[in-house]
């Protein structure tokens, strides 16, 4: 028995990964980082492998070390290394790694000595995004640095990337301009006599909408999990994640009655409120407030008054609605209920921070199915 669950669906995950893989010839990386954006990384790892995808990318040393601890033995690429974590272990273990300066190539080579062998590293590029990556005015330097550390032996260049700055808008001159810079870039280390197999700089978006961005390969994150990566564009994609919550217990309310904290909202009718155990402790955003739609008994009801950390209130109107019923806070898209990108237009953010709120900043049970 649950009262409030998160449900992955694990066919969707091994459907979305056969349609990037139907979309591109290039190699295609599930990116599993923030634990699967809120989904299970173990699990989605293992069924976009399974679906197709070659390789495995995260942002942190902790994720990569995670699915090797799991027994994944595909390539894992690193980007988010901080300086003085542990990347001799992750050397050791085979984990890829980004390199966007020199202080980081510093770090790896110093980690490939202790490992007892060379670092794979994929140079970052920055082209506009001004995350991570080294700018152009400094790429030659870093690029001829990485080739003399690989020439002793310390690294191995398995791989040259950058992002884009829009991630659903490949076609974007600002992302045009970048893939420019990213060529150019990739000139720069053939003249150091470097030639990373891998070169790699297209999202979701972009491995869908744009074969020109795919290069050696593509990293696609939001389409393994069916968010939908570009606006008004039918991929063929399922959501993967679903929420529900059961009815605690119900009253009948009249007219003119406060409801929740502070009274934000008052019934302008009598009506039968349910309680549902589910709040912002459970990834249920608290800013969506009354503007946030739940699906009771196939119908879009509204959120009445403020949520709370551990439970919010339903206007369920006039439906005959029971404790244990179920609501569903999250849907796939196959009914009326709010997906991912129905609650991100609520709330002013992306559908990526309302999975990772469910799955990520909530204490719910999630079930693979
Ligand atoms: N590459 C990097 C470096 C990322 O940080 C992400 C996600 O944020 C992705 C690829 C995947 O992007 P998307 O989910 O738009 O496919």
């Amino acid at each position: 028995m649950w009262q409030a669950e998160i449900r992955v669906d694990l066919d969707a995950v091994r459907h979305n990964v056969t349609r990037v893989r139907a979309a591109t010839t290039s190699q295609v990386m599930a990116v599993v980082k923030a634990d699967a954006y809120g989904h299970g990384s173990p699990e989605v790892a293992r069924a976009a492998l399974e679906a197709g995808a070659d390789r495995l990318g995260v942002a942190t040393l902790a994720e990569a070390m995670s699915l090797r601890t799991a027994g994944f033995t595909a390539p894992v690429l690193a980007w988010l290394v901080g300086p003085g974590m542990p990347r001799a272990e992750a050397v050791a273990a085979g984990v890829e790694l980004s390199v966007s300066s020199l202080d980081e190539l510093a770090e790896v080579r110093a980690a490939a000595r202790i490992a007892g062998r060379p670092a794979a590293v994929h140079l970052k590029a920055d082209t506009g995004l001004c995350r991570g990556g080294a700018r152009p005015e400094h790429w030659l330097t870093l690029a001829e640095a990485t080739a003399k550390t690989q020439a002793d032996g310390l690294v191995e260049t398995v791989g040259a990337w950058s992002h884009l700055v829009h991630t659903d808008r490949p076609e974007d001159p600002v992302c045009v301009r970048q893939l420019s810079l990213f060529a150019e870039a990739l000139e720069d280390l053939r003249s150091v006599g470097l030639h990373p197999p891998l070169r790699h700089i297209a999202n979701s978006a972009a491995a869908l909408a744009a074969p020109a961005t795919h290069l050696d390969l593509v990293r696609v994150g939001s389409a393994v999990y069916g968010l939908p990566p570009m606006p008004g564009r039918d991929f063929g994609l399922r959501p993967a994640m679903t929420v529900r919550a059961r009815v605690l217990m119900t009253k009948r309310v009249p007219a003119g009655c406060g409801v929740s904290y502070a009274h934000d909202y008052t019934t302008d009718r009598p009506a039968t409120l349910a309680v549902v155990p589910l709040g912002y402790g459970d990834g249920l955003p608290r800013a969506a407030g009354t503007a946030g739609r739940v699906l009771v008994h196939g119908v879009p009801r509204p959120i009445a008054g403020r949520i709370s950390m551990d439970q919010c209130v339903v206007d369920c109107g006039d439906l005959p609605v029971a404790a244990g019923d179920v609501v569903t806070v999250l849907g796939d898209g196959r009914d009326d209920a709010p997906t991912a990108d129905a609650w991100a237009a609520t709330l002013g953010t992306v559908s990526y921070d309302i999975v990772t709120g469910f799955g990520c900043r909530s204490r719910l049970p999630r079930h693979h199915t």
